[in-house]
């Protein structure tokens, strides 16, 4: 990479920023695309995050992604969220418009559905509820995906029962019932779906492991992880030993960086082998 003058600048924001890979995701389209661009990881302390935003236009930012701990806090600063965002109560994604306003959107949601179309194709929302593990943001993301792909029943389980009500109230739409459950109730809650999702930060390098037993689960429901440190969770190793077929978190992480390039840098990307295997050896170097 060449860093001129006229280089366009992006990056991501968080705090801690050094976890994060996709300087590494946007670095590979770069060097492919021989975009003139440059995508930096940009360390911003919580009670900065206000100031650093409003810099991005002064500084000839195209824009940034957002990642821990700014993901709700951000869209309180920027000047216009676009309706998903709204929806999912969280932005990952600011880009600089020609007046320099900011301009902020989710691009999670569309990661998730791009990767389970593209790892489960046979999968159709007409299968059964989908079990969704989780009420963070993620969680959010995943289930407005998966109401917008038409699953007509969708039940979150969590630890934290305010926290999945607040979910269900938020993204309630007449098309998708949303039923909220305790772990206790996680094996019922199994039979007959049609789709089960750990969203939540369990089974995730350094966070306790994710403890389930998928027994219940008809063997039709494909399993997705959406933790990808490490690629092949616990939960991913016994459904696939179950004969389900698995879907990991690379491919999410993968599809949900293509918008926000395609608006900065103003090329399309797409998510190939030479990406993933790339990907993958980073993944696997870091466990
Ligand atoms: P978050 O907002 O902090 O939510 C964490 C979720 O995990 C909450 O539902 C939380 O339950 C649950 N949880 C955490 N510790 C728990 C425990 N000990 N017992 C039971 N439940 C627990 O985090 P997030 O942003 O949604 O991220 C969640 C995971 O998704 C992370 O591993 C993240 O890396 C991954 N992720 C992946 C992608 C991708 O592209 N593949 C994108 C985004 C996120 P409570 O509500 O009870 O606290």
């Amino acid at each position: 990479m060449k860093i001129t003058g006229t280089t366009r600048l992006a990056g991501i924001i968080g705090w801690p920023v050094s976890h994060s890979r996709s300087p590494l995701l946007h670095g590979f389209w770069l060097d492919e695309t021989g975009v003139d661009g440059a995508y930096l990881p940009l360390p911003v302390r919580p009670d900065h995050i206000e100031q650093a935003l409003h810099a991005l236009p002064i500084l000839g930012f195209r824009g940034c992604n957002l990642t821990i701990p700014h993901k709700q806090a951000a869209l309180a600063v920027v000047d216009r969220v676009d309706p998903l965002a709204r929806r999912i109560g969280a932005i990952n994604t600011i880009v600089v418009a020609p007046d320099g306003g900011l301009e902020g959107t989710n691009t999670d949601a569309f990661g998730f559905h791009e990767n389970l179309r593209e790892a489960a194709p046979r999968w159709d929302p007409g299968l059964g509820p989908a079990v969704i593990l989780g009420a963070g943001g993620a969680a959010r993301a995943v289930i407005v995906a998966l109401s917008d792909a038409g699953v007509a029943e969708i039940r979150i389980v969590n630890r934290t029962r305010e926290r999945a009500e607040a979910v269900a109230r938020d993204l309630a739409i007449s098309q998708t019932r949303i039923t909220i459950h305790s772990w206790e109730e996680v094996s019922t809650v199994q039979r007959r779906a049609g789709l089960l999702v750990n969203a939540t930060s369990l089974g995730m390098v350094g966070e306790p492991p994710l403890i389930l037993d998928i027994a219940p689960l008809p063997l039709s429901a494909p399993v997705v992880d959406i933790v990808y440190v490490p690629l092949e969770t616990e939960l991913l190793a016994a459904a696939r030993q179950r004969g389900h077929l698995v879907v990991d978190g690379l491919g999410m992480l993968l599809h949900q960086g293509r918008p926000s390039f395609e608006a900065w840098f103003g090329v399309s990307v797409t998510v190939t082998g030479r990406l993933r295997a790339a990907m993958r050896a980073t993944l696997a170097a870091d466990r």
